[in-house]
Formats: C-alpha cells, structure tokens, sequence
C-alpha cells in the first residue's frame, strides 16, 4: 500500500478530540506563538475590531447612542435609527439574512468566520493569548511554569496573569452592558455607590466571572465542544469549500531524507504545524471539525518552507477538489442557489427599510357604528385613530379636518405619543348636517406635529341614512 493511501485509511484521530485524554481527562494546550504574514493580517483585523467593539458605546448621533441594543425595554438603535416592537418584521429578515450570509460563507470559504471573526477567536488568540505569552512566554516556558513547584515566581506569575484576565473581563462585561442599556446610564451607576446596584452589581460580576472563565480555562473547548456553529460544519462544507488545507498531494509521503532523487514529498514533518495549532490538531489529517481556520498553521508551515527552500503554500486556503484536481470551483449550485436568497431577502430588507418613515397611522371609522345625531344641526361619525412614534421625540399630535367645515372632538385623552409609543383614541367628526351631499362623503384628515403636516388620511362621513332614502324617492 502506498504512503498516501495508507495515510487515508489511518482515520483513527476521528475517533477522539486532541485535547481529551482516552481517560476523558483534559489535555492542556500550549500553542506555540505564531508569527507570519496571516497572523500579522489578523492582529491588524482584530484591533479594528475590538476598537469598535469597545469605542461604539461612546460615540452618538444626534445626543443618542449609535447602537443600543435595550431589549426589556423594547428600546434599540441601529446606526442611530431608532427600531421598536413594531420592527419586529425587519428584525426577522435581518436574522435570516446574517443565517444564510453565513451558510453562504460557509459553503465557499469554510469557517472564515471562526478565523477571523468570531469573538471567542478574537478574545482568545489575540487578546488572552497575547497577554500569557507576555507574561509566561512562548509554549515552552509556559510548559515549564506549570511543571514548577509554586514558588515566588509562579505565583507571582499566575496571580499577575489571572488578575489581568479578570480586569479585562470585567471592563469587556461593562462594555457588553453599555450596549444594552446606554454608556450614559452605565456610568451614573459607575459614579454612585454600589449599594445602589447590588442586583446589577452582582449580575456584572457573574458575567466577569463566566467570561473570565471561559478564556482563562475553558478555552478551545468552546469551540469543540459548545459552539453549535462547528458542529454544523459537516453538512455544510463539500469538496469545493475553500478551507484550511494541507496539500496532500504535494506534500506526501512526507519525512526528510538526505539523498538526490529522494520520492518524498515537500512535508518535512517538523511538526510545527501542529505545534502552533490552538486546538491541538494536525492539519495533514484533513479538514477537521476542530480546526478553527486561525492560520497559525499556514504561517508556520510556510516559514518551514522558505527555510528548506520549496514554495509556501503547501498548507493554505484551498478546496480539496483544488488539491486534487487542481480545479478551484467557486460557483457550486449551493452556492449560486445560496446567493440568490441572499440578494432577494437582501433586496426586500431594503425596500422595506426605504418606505419606513417615522411614523405609522391609521385612522378608520369604527367598525359597527353608524352616524350619531350630535344635535339637532350637526350629525357626527366616531373614528379609531392610531399612531405609532418610531422617534425619539415626544409627538403631541393635532387632528384637522381638510376640505370641508366641521370639528374634531378627541374622546379623553390627548394626543401625546411618547418616544417609541403608540397612541390609541377614538374622536368624533361633527359636520353640519345641511353640508353633508351624499350618504357616504369622502373627507380628509391632516395629522400635524408642532404646526407640521406628518400624513393625511383620506376615510369617509356617513350622513343620516333617512335623509338620503328621501332624497331617493
Ligand atoms: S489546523 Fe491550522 S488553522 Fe486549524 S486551528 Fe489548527 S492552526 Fe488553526
Ligand atoms: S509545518 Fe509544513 S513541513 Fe512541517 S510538518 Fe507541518 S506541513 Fe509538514
């Protein structure tokens, strides 16, 4: 059997995950510390990132968040456009629009997204990670600090180390807390006493807590174990997905060997490859569920090869079909098919996303009533009215009738929406009955806003039905 094949037929590290023993214990990973031109390319990503992450709740539009994110309160602003319960249509094409971008990235370039931008990778690789390499220094150094018996420079180490962890968790909880409920009022409750916020305070600390775990300890395993993202990666990658790839072909059967004419492959099995890898795994075995296409791998493997002379490139984006058959196919009938609901959903988002104005208003004659004889001249209709504020204004609103003499008579209260709020009355048209010509008259109502005309709504006046049956005869 060839060395390729025998390659192939070995599947066995599909049957456990690296960081596992066969015991089930945990196996603790010290990547070796990257460094190349994809690493770079990813600090520089990873900075814009977290700067926005971190800066986005300080910057307004208008003395309003940017973005603001109140659920309870059913309060959100995105990009400075106040959204509300009513959005509710918009908010579902979003989410099936970021599913199916995802599916579609998926589908052509693998789990970009985990390598690039997923937070768990953000946070882990370039901020924790960076932060212990600083602190313990590269995979070695860490190995040995941990194999030390605790002396003063251990524990001055690990206390140094976890005492930045959580400081970091705790400023990231706050941020994530200023998304939801305002930089401004996250720092009236900085400024007062924590007395005041012992509820608020503790659930903060719960939250430091958990993120403070999750990347000092829990790490990797989040990936492999929690994220439901990777689980789904097998149905949805194929021979044409351009992953993380070692190059099979050209690199095996792999090993160093000293003569000419050698019928090895380019793969000097240095193991750096794996050395570097965050979740413990070996490229050369193929795609992996556990492979969070980071590219320490690449970068590794390809300063291996300037070192032994041959081209980079022997692990890099590329699809298995390109590996094999030197065929790289971007346009799958998944992808194409993917692409064509992404443009229609993308499409209606934005029609609707157009037509949406700052209000929405109905007014409509109540059903099942007919007219009311309001005195012995007039004759009146009573009408449901409703408005809806998308704004963050408070709007007194004001009814006028257009086109033909009468009065508007709201019932109780006034009309006063609040920012966000609905206002919900019932008024009374009262026309005289000597100007009203048919049974069924056509009127008008302009809705005004501080002397402003916001709508116009065009409804209709019954008139007594007797009058009309006499005129009939
Ligand atoms: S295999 Fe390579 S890309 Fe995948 S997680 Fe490991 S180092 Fe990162
Ligand atoms: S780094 Fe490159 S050459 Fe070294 S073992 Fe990995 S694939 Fe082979």
């Amino acid at each position: 059997m060839s060395e390729e094949n025998k390659h192939k037929m070995n599947q066995s590290f599909r049957d456990s995950i690296a960081t596992v023993t066969q015991k089930g214990d945990r196996i603790w990973i010290y990547p070796k510390k990257p460094r190349g031109k994809f690493y770079n390319a990813r600090i520089l990503f990873s900075s814009v990132l977290l700067l926005l992450l971190y800066g986005l709740p300080f910057v307004k539009v208008n003395g309003n968040p940017l973005i603001l994110l109140n659920i309870l309160d059913r309060k959100i602003i995105l990009f400075g456009a106040p959204f509300g319960p009513h959005d509710f249509h918009l908010f579902v094409i979003a989410m099936i629009l970021i599913i199916i971008s995802i599916f579609l990235f998926t589908v052509v370039y693998g789990r970009i997204f985990c390598g690039w931008l997923c937070p768990q990778t953000v946070f882990m690789e370039m901020v924790y990670r960076k932060i212990e390499y600083l602190i313990e220094g590269d995979a070695y150094k860490q190995r040995a600090l941990s194999k030390m018996k605790w002396n003063g420079e251990k524990i001055f180490k690990k206390s140094f180390k976890h005492g930045i962890f959580f400081a970091i968790a705790f400023v990231t909880s706050n941020i994530f807390l200023s998304y939801i409920i305002g930089i401004d009022e996250l720092s009236k409750i900085i400024q007062a006493p924590v007395s005041e916020h012992l509820t608020g305070f503790t659930a903060i600390l719960i939250f430091s807590t958990v993120f403070y775990y999750v990347f000092a300890f829990f790490r990797e395993q989040a990936c492999l174990m929690v994220c439901p993202y990777g689980r789904l990666q097998g149905v949805m990658l194929d021979e044409d997905s351009v992953v993380i790839s070692y190059d099979h072909v050209r690199g095996e059967p792999r090993g160093v060997s000293k003569k000419e004419n050698s019928t090895l492959g380019d793969c000097v099995d240095c193991n750096q490859c794996v050395q570097v890898c965050p979740t413990g795994i070996d490229i050369r075995n193929g795609t992996q569920l556990e492979c969070v296409n980071c590219t320490a791998c690449i970068d590794a493997c390809d300063e291996v090869m300037d070192k032994v002379d041959k081209p980079r490139g022997l692990i890099r984006y590329a699809s298995l079909n390109e590996i094999e058959k030197g065929v790289r196919s971007l346009l799958t009938s998944r992808s194409i098919g993917y692409t064509v609901v992404l443009i229609i959903l993308f499409g209606i988002l934005t029609i609707l996303m157009s037509v949406r104005g700052n209000f929405e208003l109905s007014i409509f004659r109540t059903p099942g009533m007919m007219y009311q004889q309001y005195d012995s001249l007039h004759v009146s209709n009573l009408y449901d009215f409703v408005l809806i504020n998308k704004t963050f204004d408070t709007i007194p609103a004001r009814l006028e009738l257009d086109g033909i003499d009468g009065e508007i008579k709201v019932i109780g209260s006034n009309l006063i929406a609040e920012p966000h709020g609905t206002i919900e009355a019932k008024f009374l048209v009262i026309i005289k009955d000597s100007d009203i010509k048919e049974l069924n008259t056509p009127i008008s109502i302009v809705v005004k806003t501080n002397g402003k005309n916001i709508d116009e709504i065009k409804t209709s006046f019954l008139g007594r039905i007797e009058k009309f049956r006499k005129k009939k005869k």
